[in-house]
Formats: structure tokens, C-alpha cells, sequence
């Protein structure tokens, strides 16, 4: 037997290996397995170019707990013991200690690469490595308990390749627990390239008819992995069924995908993957954070937010591509080429595929729309390129569910719906049922509405704004049906001036002396409502914006107008002839209320008191 000191600089690497990374500590499954798919693929690359002429036979790699050790066996290339000179005790070992020095203030991004080899003493004090080379050299066994010095002496180890043997320390007991075990091997080696068998797992079937039928039980090996995950294979040889069953796969309880895109590229990176467009509802949030990110079929991470752009987050599925550097800093891969391009090869995929789906089947589109449109409009508002791209398949939809691109839309309402100032006036609603009087009013003028209820539409019509140019949105309840489009129209009034001063006085005396609506006569259609509330368009999205930067704790007071349609006939006749100025006053207050109600705007006491009202008046 023969005992060695590792080449060391720093004499404390061990118990910084330990203490240190203790928030990452799970991966050293993954590095320790990975090492153990690589020594089988390094063999299997051997045979195929005829240096290794023996039988490659079965390649599993197991995982074996057994007392306080958890052991990594595999069939691969194996270490004749210069080897293991060469790689543990000197090429390994400075290896972690540099990396360690180099990110001992970013714990972060370690779990996103690792320390190799050494992360094994995460967990354990004592490693033993048993190998016998391919080139059928002597097994040897090393063993280093958690400080410079290892003894190396002979094993009787038959079988080609490497048992790492880790003597689980008793601050890391977790990790002989065989739930925490398979919790591992499903999160970071559930595509690996090689079977990875964890102990033996219990079958049944059922054999016989009727009565005589029965249970048959039967252990068999526990692989945790699908070594030829989907993405790897060509999009021509799969449906759309394994499409799903593989996106059902890795997201179980999921509604299934609108639709996918298999990534394949090898030239001047290398990346395959498959994003998956989830079925969004109104909320963004949640929905984010759901790629995950492979290197080489080893699972680094399911925070890409560094490699897709913001708004291609909410996607699913799966990037695998060596050529991302895993073990830089957040700062470095900003400014990384090889990121920028994948990013933008990325975003142009996702522009070409919605782009060819809106082309190829329109109708189909349309009826995606609503699940699609927030994901296009989160892209157009946030990258520059993609909505260069997405203008074309972009969709605006009005109330009656009809769908029109940009351009369309244009030419539908530029007759009728531009204003003094040659703009292009869009009409829109987030509140089909609450806005319904201001609706019928405006349909009345002939004007085309447009439904914009999702979260993020106000954001997005802005962004239309500026880049269009040509037009702005206002929405239904801005102001009077007669005034939504600003003409220099001016209808005519059915009072006379006098009597005017009078209507506006009464209502003065209904609305809130200080602090109140602006008040404002108007002569609109008789069929118009007596009373109408509006919220203006700029004092509306002043306010949404205040309240969205104080996270919807803003005290800023509601902003409105009160129109008074003095060529309704309920003012016009009725109220303008009333003698009794209680009364009258008691009128106008209640067409006051109608107009709040119309809003949602009667709460509390003041509904209760409007109900009272009410009942006065038919009774
Ligand atoms: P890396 O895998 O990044 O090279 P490691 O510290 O994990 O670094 O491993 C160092 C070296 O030890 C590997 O490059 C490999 O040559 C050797 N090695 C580690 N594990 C095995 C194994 N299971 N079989 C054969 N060689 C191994």
C-alpha cells in the first residue's frame, strides 16, 4: 500500500468544500454520475473507433445505498493508477481548488456547474475510488478521508470501471435516505445518456380471466432515466402525440400545449431543445421559469433567464447546449456572444414558427389568439426584432370576435373613426359587461370596439402608440359617446341658454363642492342616457400607472366627469319643468346615481340610500 499527499496550496480546502457550499450540496450526485456517463461514453467512442476491442456489454450506471454508503458504480473506461495520480490527486484536486477560489463569493453559481470530482466530499468524510482500466491494468483502490494524504493500494476489483464509495459524513444522513436519493436522480439525471439504475422497483400484471385472475408481482431495475429524450431525436421521425405525452412527461398536471418547436442547430453553436407554448390564462407570473436547461443531457438548471429574452420565459420544454458557459458569472454571460446569438436564434424561431401558423391556417390562429396574444404582445413591448416580425401576425380583436392585424384594422376604421387632427381613433373595452351602455352608444355612432382585457394590454396599446404613429386607443367610457372621436361637430341644444344655467346650477348643488367631478352640459343625442360618468382617457392612465407603481395602494382620488345630456328628455322637459326646488334637486341626484351605478361606482351606504330612493319613486 502506498499513502501520498495530494499537491496542495491551500490546507483548508476540504473544510471549505464542506461548509462552504453547503446550500448546493445535492450536486455532487450530479458530478459524481456525470463523471460516470462520461467514462462510459469516453469507451463506447473508444470501441466505435476500434482502440477498445472487448465487449462493451451492459453500460448501466447504478446507484446503491447500502449501510452509511452511497456508492456510483459504472462499466466505463475505468483508471489504471497513474491515472488516478494524474487525474485525483493532481489535475481534479487544483482544479476545484481554483474554481473554489475563483467563485468562493458566488456560492449561486455553483450548483449551475461544480466542483467535480471533490464535491463528493460535500457529504462524505471518507471517498473510496475502486477502477480497473479498460487497458486491463491492475484494479487499485484509493482513499482519502477528507484531507491532503490518500493511500492507494491493490483491489481485487474484477469488473472493468469505477465504484466511487462515499462514506456519508453525519451532518449529510440525507443523503443515505433512498427518497432524497431518487428525488435527486429525477431532477438532475432524468435524460441521461447512459440507464442509471437505482436498487430494483416492483412490477405487476395481471395474468388469467375472471376468477382465476390474478396479481403478478416482479422486481425489476429501477432505471430513473429515458436515455433518448425527444428533443435529441429528429422532428421527422416523431408525431404530434409524442409531442404531448413528452410535455406531459415533464409537467405532469399541465393542460396540454398550443403548440412547440423543436430546436436542432450545430452551426455556430449547439443547442437542440424543444419550447413548448403553454395554454396561458390572465396571469403571467406563474407560468414563468418553467425551461429547463441541459447540458449534454445533464440538467444544470431551470433558471434561463440569462440565455431566452424576458418575455420567451413563459414558454416550456427544454435548451440543451454545451456551448453555454455554466461556470461564469451572471455579468460575464450578459456580454457572452455565444448567448447573445442563441438568444437571438431563439427569438427568431419563435417569430418564424407563429408567423408560419398564422400563414398556413389562419382561422386556427385566430382561435389560438387568445392564449398566444399575451406571449406576442409581452415579446413585441420587450424586443425590438421580435416585433418587427410579430407585426405581421399580430392580432387585434373587437368585441364581436372578429380579428384583424394591424394593417386590416387600419383600413376597416380610417373612414370612419378618424378625428379633427387626422388621427386614427381605436375604440377599446377591458370590461365588455360593465362598459355596456358606453358600447351601445358608440356602436350607435357606428364606431368599430375593440376587446382588450388582458393584464397586459394597457402596456401594450401604449407601445402601439408610439410606434404606430398614426393613432391612439381610447376606451369606451372616456368620454361621451359624441365626443370619443373629437370632430368639429357640434350639436345643437334643445335649451335655451338661460335654462341651461339653471340645469347646471341644480347639479352643482347635487355634486361635492370641493374635490368633486368636473361638471360639464351637453347636447347629445335624446336617446343618450340623461346623466353619463365618463373616466378620461390621460387622467384614467395616469392613475392605473400610479396605482401599479404603488402596487395597487395608491390613494390618489378616482378622477371622472359628470356629463349632463341636456337634450335627454328627462332633463330637458321633465327636470327643466319641475317648479319645486327640493324636488328637483332630489331628481337630478338620483339621474346622478344612475350615472354612478352605470359605473360601478354606488358602494356601501350610498347604494343602500339609492335602493331607499328607488323605492320612494315607484311606490
Ligand atoms: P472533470 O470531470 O470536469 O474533468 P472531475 O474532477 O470530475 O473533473 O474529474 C477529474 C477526472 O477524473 C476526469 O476528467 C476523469 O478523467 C477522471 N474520472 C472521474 N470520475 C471518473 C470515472 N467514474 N471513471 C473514469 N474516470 C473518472
Amino acid at each position: 500500500m502506498a499513502s501520498g499527499q495530494i499537491s496542495v496550496q491551500t490546507e483548508n480546502i476540504f473544510p471549505i468544500i464542506k461548509k462552504f457550499l453547503y446550500s448546493d450540496q445535492e450536486i455532487f450526485l450530479r458530478e459524481l454520475v456525470s463523471n460516470a456517463v462520461d467514462a462510459c461514453s469516453k469507451l463506447k467512442t473508444l470501441s466505435s473507433k476500434g482502440e477498445f476491442s472487448g465487449e462493451l456489454g451492459e453500460m448501466t450506471i447504478d446507484i446503491v445505498l447500502e449501510d452509511d454508503k452511497l456508492i456510483i458504480k459504472d462499466r466505463g473506461i475505468g483508471m489504471t493508477a497513474e491515472e488516478v495520480d494524474k487525474y485525483l490527486n493532481q489535475l481534479a484536486f487544483s482544479s476545484a481548488e481554483e474554481f473554489l477560489e475563483k467563485y468562493k463569493d458566488e456560492a449561486s453559481i455553483i450548483g449551475h456547474f461544480g466542483l467535480g470530482f471533490y464535491s463528493a466530499f460535500m457529504v462524505a468524510d471518507k471517498v473510496e475510488v475502486i477502477t480497473k482500466s479498460y487497458k486491463d491494468a491492475k484494479a487499485i483502490k484509493w482513499t482519502c478521508a477528507g484531507n491532503p494524504e490518500y493511500d492507494l493500494e491493490d483491489s481485487d476489483k474484477e469488473d472493468r470501471g469505477t465504484e466511487i464509495v462515499l462514506h456519508v459524513s453525519d451532518d449529510s444522513k440525507e443523503f443515505l435516505e433512498k427518497g432524497r436519493i431518487e428525488t435527486l436522480l429525477n431532477k438532475y439525471c432524468k435524460f441521461l445518456p447512459f440507464p442509471i439504475c437505482f436498487g430494483q422497483k416492483t412490477e405487476s400484471t395481471w395474468e388469467g380471466e375472471g376468477e382465476d385472475r390474478k396479481e403478478i408481482k416482479t422486481e425489476v431495475d429501477n432505471v430513473i432515466n429515458e436515455k433518448d429524450p425527444l428533443w435529441k431525436k429528429s422532428p421527422s421521425e416523431l408525431t404530434d402525440e409524442d409531442y404531448k405525452q413528452f410535455y406531459s412527461y415533464l409537467y405532469p398536471f399541465s393542460m396540454p400545449p398550443l403548440f412547440w418547436i423543436h430546436l436542432n442547430i450545430d452551426y455556430p453553436f449547439n443547442l437542440t431543445g424543444i419550447l413548448y407554448f403553454p395554454k396561458v390564462n390572465n396571469s403571467i407570473e406563474i407560468q414563468k421559469n418553467k425551461i429547463q436547461l441541459y447540458s449534454n443531457q445533464v440538467y444544470v438548471t431551470d433558471d434561463v433567464s440569462q440565455i431566452v429574452p424576458e418575455f420567451l420565459t413563459l414558454l416550456h420544454g427544454v435548451i440543451d447546449s454545451p456551448d453555454i458557459p455554466l461556470n461564469v458569472s451572471r455579468s460575464y454571460l450578459q456580454s457572452d456572444s455565444n448567448v447573445k446569438k442563441i438568444t437571438t436564434y431563439i427569438t427568431k424561431k419563435v417569430a418564424e414558427k407563429l408567423n408560419s401558423l398564422f400563414k398556413d391556417d389562419r382561422s386556427a390562429f385566430e382561435d389560438k389568439w387568445s392564449e398566444v396574444s399575451v406571449f406576442a404582445k409581452y415579446g413585441m413591448i420587450s424586443e425590438e426584432k421580435f416585433y418587427d416580425k410579430a407585426e405581421k401576425f399580430c392580432l387585434l380583436k373587437n368585441i364581436k370576435g372578429e380579428h384583424y392585424t394591424k394593417a386590416e384594422y387600419k383600413e376597416k376604421i380610417e373612414a370612419t373613426q378618424k378625428d379633427k387632427h387626422d388621427k386614427i381613433i381605436h375604440l377599446y373595452t377591458n370590461d365588455v359587461k360593465g362598459h355596456h351602455s358606453f358600447i351601445e352608444s358608440a356602436e350607435a355612432y357606428g364606431y368599430d370596439i375593440l376587446e382588450m382585457d388582458n393584464v397586459i394590454d394597457n402596456h401594450f396599446m401604449q407601445h402601439l402608440e408610439q410606434k404606430m404613429g398614426y393613432g391612439t386607443f381610447v376606451r369606451v367610457d372616456s368620454d361621451t359617446a359624441d365626443n370619443l372621436i373629437q370632430t368639429d361637430e357640434e350639436k345643437e341644444s334643445v335649451l335655451s341658454k338661460k335654462e341651461q344655467e339653471k340645469v347646471e346650477k341644480i347639479f352643482k348643488s347635487v355634486l361635492p363642492e370641493t374635490g368633486g367631478p368636473n361638471l360639464e352640459l351637453k347636447a347629445l343625442a335624446p336617446s343618450d342616457l340623461p346623466v353619463i360618468v365618463t373616466r378620461p382617457e390621460f387622467m384614467r392612465r395616469m392613475m392605473e400607472m400610479q396605482n401599479l407603481q404603488s402596487m395597487g395602494g395608491s390613494d390618489m382620488p378616482e378622477i371622472f366627469n359628470v356629463v349632463v345630456n341636456t337634450n335627454n328628455p328627462l332633463v330637458a322637459e321633465k327636470l327643466n319643468k319641475m317648479r319645486s326646488a327640493e324636488k328637483k334637486e332630489k331628481f337630478a341626484s338620483y339621474l346622478y346615481d344612475l350615472a354612478r351605478l352605470n359605473q360601478g361606482m354606488l358602494k356601501g351606504e350610498e347604494m343602500s340610500s339609492f335602493i331607499k330612493n328607488s323605492l320612494e319613486f315607484v311606490s
